[in-house]
């Protein structure tokens, strides 16, 4: 009896610590430049004013109310643009084990190296350890790790389907039929997963084949993720790949597929069935293979990522970063700009993937939308490589990063 009016104390005392908590950080930014969606006309002089998670009041400073008691952030010089989606990471590096338990600054200072730094907000993680991956979302959301708000996929891959760059002892789930597809995305439903990641190809190596998952398993597992309303991505590597991807009717390509250029009848599909493409073109800058052969790979995936973009495809920014080790995101930036304008770029990293994956109150400046927001020292319409100089990153209100 004792411990339950304890407990329930204990609930009251916490309840207003947060109502305290709440008023105390309304915040607000002055002074900067806005853009409220990457095609709208600037906003000079600013003020946006944030309160229990969400964008209360946007506008100039001569016609919002600034409230007495918030914390201000003066931004003088600054741009502000909606938070960041990476919609192509993996939460698998060693620091991520034990995520329950891990001491929360260790888990923060590395979400601020690998994601927040770089003002991202949003991330899918398209595979890596659901036990480690829920702990820590559980812990970024009750606020006491500082990180991105995290969807996670599970991943499917083909019979033989071992990709060389993954660590040989590590169990990866195989389908080699239809059924097995089908139950394995429902149990990464019932798990709580939020989408399926499918190998519809396989890189074994150079001097082996891929080997490409039969468009009917990759369809059943399609199906199941479908029904629960959730999306499908798929990782295509070469041209029978991304025919698999469009018969299977999944949704997102997780990479572009470098060496085989779109036919024209695969653009088509694309845009009938409202494909999305997630371009990674840094990862293949990277690669540790000789300059020459890595500078044909980025060429002939800056071509894809400019044709699927001129065909009206929606384009979503991702990095493989987890998998990858680079972090900095400009390299990423300067190659999409081969192919995109600099405003097409902001919109991959905030309007698209808000408006593809139906997050409905992000991507935009706007009142009523979530606080999410990234503060640049400098215009992203201008240079590109702007959007990789962040000052301050905010998700739902608070300060999850801010540049010493
Ligand atoms: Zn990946």
């Amino acid at each position: 009896m004792i411990r339950k009016w304890l407990g329930a104390a204990f609930l009251a005392l916490l309840t207003l610590a947060y109502g305290v908590a709440a008023d105390a950080q309304t915040l607000v930014l002055k002074g900067g430049t806005v853009y409220a969606t990457p095609e709208a006309a600037p906003l000079a002089d600013a003020v946006i004013v944030m309160s229990s998670g969400a964008i209360t009041a946007v506008g100039p400073a001569s016609e919002v109310q600034i409230p007495p008691d918030a914390r201000m952030i003066d931004c003088t010089g600054k741009t502000i643009v909606a938070g960041f989606w990476n919609s192509h990471v993996h939460l698998t590096e060693a620091v991520w084990k034990n995520a329950a338990e891990a001491p929360a600054a260790s888990l923060t200072a590395h979400m601020q190296a690998m994601l927040t730094k770089w003002g991202v907000t949003t991330v899918w993680d398209l595979g890596s350890d659901p036990t480690d991956g829920f702990a820590l979302r559980k812990r970024i959301n009750a606020g006491e790790v500082l990180g991105p708000n995290i969807f996670f996929a599970g991943s499917i891959f083909p019979r033989d389907g071992h990709p060389i760059y993954l660590p040989p002892e590590m169990q990866l789930p195989e389908a080699a039929t239809p059924e097995r597809a089908e139950h394995l995305a429902r149990s990464y439903m019932q798990m709580g997963l939020d989408g399926l990641k499918l190998f519809t190809g396989v890189f074994k190596g150079e001097d082996k084949a891929v080997v490409n998952m039969d468009a009917a398993i990759a369809k059943a597992g399609v199906d199941v993720v479908h029904a629960w309303v959730k999306p499908a991505f798929a990782h295509p590597q070469n041209r029978a790949g991304v025919d698999a991807v469009i018969a299977a009717g999944a949704d997102v390509m997780a990479h572009t597929a470098p060496g085989a250029n779109y036919t024209a009848e695969q653009l088509e599909r694309f845009k009938q069935q409202n494909i999305a493409l997630i371009p990674t073109l840094s990862l293949f800058a990277k690669l540790p293979i000789p300059p020459e052969i890595s500078a044909r790979l980025v060429d002939s995936a800056v071509q894809q990522l400019k044709a699927f973009s001129e065909n009206g495809g929606k384009v979503l920014f991702g990095t493989d970063v987890g998998f990858t080790k680079l972090y900095d995101t400009t390299t990423e930036y300067e190659l999409m700009h081969r192919a995109l304008r600099g405003s097409q770029v902001l919109a991959a990293l905030t309007t698209n993937p808000a408006g593809y994956f139906k997050a409905t109150s992000k991507g935009r400046v706007q009142q009523g939308f979530d606080a999410d927001l990234v503060i640049l020292d400098g215009d992203p319409i201008a240079d590109v490589r702007n959007l990789a100089k962040v000052a301050v990153t905010i998700r739902a209100g608070q300060v999850i990063y801010q540049k010493p």
